[in-house]
C-alpha cells in the first residue's frame, strides 16, 4: 500500500528508541514490536468488495465496483466516510482509511478508521439512481456496518441526502434495533448534529488560526526557544497579514474560505480559490460570500467567466485552474482531493503554510520535498478533523436522542482541536520533526500503548 508508510515507520523509529516509552516493553522485545506495530498500522484487518446490481431508469442493468475498507478497531467501531468519485480504488480508499485511524487516535475519539468508495461520477446519475445506489451498498455491506461495528460518513461526493438514505435503509434491514448512530453526518431533521456540514471547514481554519494567532502568540518563549526549523515559518510570518489561496469550493473549501473571510480585516486577505475548472483571483481579497451565493444558485460552479463575474458585481479576475498553487500567497488551504501537490509542481510552490483540509493532497515525495524546505504542513489528521470530532457528537446524541445547541457543538469542536494541539505544538516546536510526524507520533504511541495493554504485541 502506497501513501503514509515512511511517516509510520519513521515515528514508529522515534517511538521506540525513546527508552521512557512503554518501559514495561523490554530491550529485546522492541525489535519485535516494531515489526508488529508495521504490520498492524500498514495493512487493513479487512477489505470488503462489491459489485452493485443497480437498475438505470432506462432500463440498463449495471455493476458498480464499491468498496468499505476496515482499517483498524483498536479504539472503537470503525469510523470514516463514503466517497463516490470515478477514480477511486482499493488502494486509496485502504490508504484513505488509515489516516481514519491515525485522525481518531489524534483526537482521542473512541473509534477506529474506515473508509468506503464507490465508483461513480455521481453528477451522471439521477437522483432515482443514487438513492438506489445507497440502499444497495448498505444492503451489499449490511452484515459489517452498524452504530458499534463501523460508522460510515460523508465525503467526496457525498453528503446529508445520501446518509439519510443509508440510516433509512439500514433502519429498514434491522427493524427494532438502534440505527441513528449508523450513519452520521445525516440531515438535522433526520437526527443529523447542527454544525455537522460546516465542521470540516471551520475546523481547518480553526487549526490554522490557532496555531498562528494564539498558540505562537501567547507563547512568547517559543519565539526565542524554538529548536524546529519548520516552527521558524509560524514564527516569522506571526505578525504579518497574510495572503491565502483555497484549492476547492465545495463543502469544505468554501466554508473555510467563509471563516478565513471573518478575519480579512485582522490577519489574512484570501486572495484566490479555485473549484474544477477555474481559479478566480483578486489581490485585494475576494468577497466569499457572494461567491458562496453564487455558486448555490450554480449547482456548486464557481463563476466560471469574466461575464459572470461583472453580472453579479464580483471583483476577480479568472485564471487557469492549477496555477492556483503556484501563486505568490503565503497559505495554501487544500480543499480538493489527494495528490494535487506532487513531482510536477512541487518546485514551484511559493506558500510557507500549507493547512491540509482534503485527506492526502501532497504525495509522499513532495511532503518531503517541502518540509525539507522549511515549509510547514500542517497535516490533514490535525487540520481536517472537525468532520469526524462533530460526528461523534453526532453520534452521541443519536444514542442519548437528546441534541445540543449549535454553539455548543462549536464550542465542544473547538475545545476538542484546541487540545489535540496543546498537547502536539509543544512538542512539535521542541524537536527536529515535521508537524505531521509529531501527529503521528502521538497517534502510533496512544495505539501501541492500547494494543501492547491489550496483549497484542506479543
Ligand atoms: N470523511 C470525513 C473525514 O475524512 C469525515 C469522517 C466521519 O465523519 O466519520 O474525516
Amino acid at each position: 500500500m502506497s501513501g503514509n508508510n515512511n511517516v509510520i515507520e519513521q515515528s514508529l523509529t522515534a517511538l521506540l528508541e525513546d527508552e521512557s516509552f512503554l518501559p514495561d516493553l523490554q530491550a529485546q522485545t522492541r525489535d519485535q514490536a516494531f515489526k508488529s506495530l508495521v504490520a498492524i498500522l500498514s495493512t487493513p484487518n479487512h477489505i470488503h468488495k462489491s459489485f452493485l446490481r443497480v437498475a438505470l431508469e432506462n432500463g440498463t442493468i449495471v455493476r458498480i465496483p464499491s468498496f468499505r475498507v476496515q482499517h483498524n478497531d483498536t479504539l472503537g467501531p470503525y469510523k470514516g466516510g463514503i466517497r463516490f468519485h470515478e477514480s477511486v480504488n482499493e488502494d486509496e480508499v485502504s490508504n484513505l482509511a488509515r489516516l481514519m485511524t491515525l485522525k481518531n487516535a489524534l483526537h482521542e475519539l473512541p473509534f477506529g478508521g474506515g473508509k468506503g468508495g464507490v465508483i461513480i461520477n455521481p453528477r451522471e446519475y439521477s437522483v432515482k439512481e443514487l438513492n438506489l445506489i445507497c440502499k444497495k451498498y448498505v444492503q451489499y455491506f449490511n452484515d459489517i456496518l452498524g452504530p458499534d461495528k463501523d460508522i460510515p460518513a460523508p465525503d467526496a461526493g457525498t453528503g446529508e441526502r445520501e446518509m439519510d438514505w443509508m440510516m433509512a435503509e439500514y433502519k429498514n434491514i434491522h427493524p427494532g434495533e438502534p440505527y441513528r448512530g449508523s450513519f452520521t453526518g445525516k440531515s438535522i431533521i433526520n437526527g443529523g448534529s447542527l454544525g455537522r456540514k460546516e465542521a470540516t471547514g471551520k475546523g481547518v481554519y480553526f487549526t490554522f488560526k490557532y496555531l498562528m494567532h494564539n498558540f505562537v502568540k501567547d507563547n512568547e518563549r517559543w519565539l526565542s526557544e524554538q529548536e524546529n526549523r519548520f516552527a521558524m515559518t509560524a514564527l516569522r510570518n506571526v505578525d504579518k497579514k497574510l495572503k491565502i489561496a483555497v484549492q476547492g469550493f465545495g463543502n469544505l473549501g468554501s466554508v473555510a474560505a467563509k471563516e478565513a473571510f471573518k478575519c480579512n480585516d485582522l490577519q489574512n486577505n484570501v486572495v484566490a480559490v479555485s473549484d474544477a475548472n477555474v481559479m478566480l483571483y483578486n489581490s485585494d481579497g475576494l468577497d466569499i460570500p457572494a461567491l458562496i451565493r453564487y455558486t448555490e444558485e450554480h449547482e456548486g460552479d464557481l463563476p466560471q467567466t469574466e461575464k459572470d463575474l461583472s453580472e453579479n458585481g464580483i471583483k476577480a479576475v479568472v485564471k487557469e485552474r492549477d496555477d492556483l498553487l503556484e501563486i505568490d500567497v503565503d497559505i495554501l488551504i487544500m480543499a480538493a482531493l489527494e495528490n494535487q501537490i506532487y513531482k510536477d509542481n512541487m518546485e514551484n510552490i511559493k506558500a510557507e503554510i500549507i493547512v491540509e483540509g482534503a485527506n492526502a493532497p501532497i504525495t509522499e515525495e513532495a511532503d518531503e520535498y517541502l518540509s525539507d524546505k522549511g515549509v510547514l504542513i500542517v497535516p490533514d489528521i490535525l487540520a481536517n478533523a472537525g468532520g469526524v470530532i462533530v460526528s461523534y457528537l453526532e453520534w452521541i446524541q443519536g444514542r442519548e436522542t437528546q441534541f445540543y445547541k449549535e454553539e455548543e457543538i462549536y464550542e465542544l469542536l473547538y475545545n476538542k482541536m484546541q487540545s489535540t494541539m496543546d498537547t502536539i505544538l509543544p512538542q512539535f516546536f521542541g524537536d527536529p520533526f515535521p508537524l505531521r510526524q509529531n501527529c503521528y507520533i502521538h497517534s502510533v504511541m496512544k495505539l501501541s500503548t492500547v494494543l501492547f495493554r491489550q496483549g497484542k504485541l506479543y
